[in-house]
């Protein structure tokens, strides 16, 4: 796994001073890298009953489509306030310095899907906590929260269900 965190770049004080930004691009774009994070995320759910991949805008995106092809599975997006078209549920969720709007589209599940949420990072868990929120009230079941890699020293763990947190890296 370490070859895998090594490719994973440190940009210091971005996107400002004293937060070291775990930059997934450079792994993204190295082929062998990005279908290993795949197939190893993949793995871990393989002969799961699973219904459809939740993708958090953007990088979510990046994960979630590409776990959701090899698991034979559908995509469905959390996106930025005013980006669905159709009817959504929101919500309010605080960042560092003010808050931000996340979406799901009204419909997005039939009662009872079991769904994988997928994005890069885990950090202070503020943006999955307010995922799981989403897709309370549209219904799903939460099978695992996927994360590329976790900021262990955040603890964002603490603010997400017991068991139902993965990361194939650890910072
Ligand atoms: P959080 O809500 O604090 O867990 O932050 C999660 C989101 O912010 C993820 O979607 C990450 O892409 C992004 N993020 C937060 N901190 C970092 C960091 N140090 N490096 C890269 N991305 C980050």
């Amino acid at each position: 796994m370490d070859d895998l965190k090594n490719i994973i770049r440190d940009i210091p004080d971005f996107p400002k001073k004293g937060i070291i930004f775990k930059d997934v691009t450079t792994l993204l774009a190295d082929a062998k890298s990005y279908q290993r994070m795949i197939d190893l995320l993949a793995h871990r759910y393989i002969g799961e009953k699973i219904d459809q991949i939740v993708g958090i805008e953007a990088r979510g995106f990046i994960l979630g489509a590409a776990l959701a092809y090899k698991l034979g599975t559908g995509i469905t997006l959390v996106r930025k306030s005013g980006k669905l078209p159709y009817k959504t549920h929101r919500v309010t969720y605080d960042l560092e310095y003010g808050s931000d709007v996340l979406e799901i589209h009204e419909d997005a599940f039939k009662s009872g899907d079991r769904v994988i949420i997928a994005d890069d990072l885990l950090a202070t868990g503020g943006t999955m906590a307010a995922v799981i929120q989403l897709l309370d009230r549209a219904g799903a079941e939460l099978v695992e929260c996927a994360f590329l890699a976790e900021l262990e020293f955040l603890n964002g763990r603490s603010k997400l269900p017991d068991g139902k947190v993965f990361s194939l890296l650890k910072f």
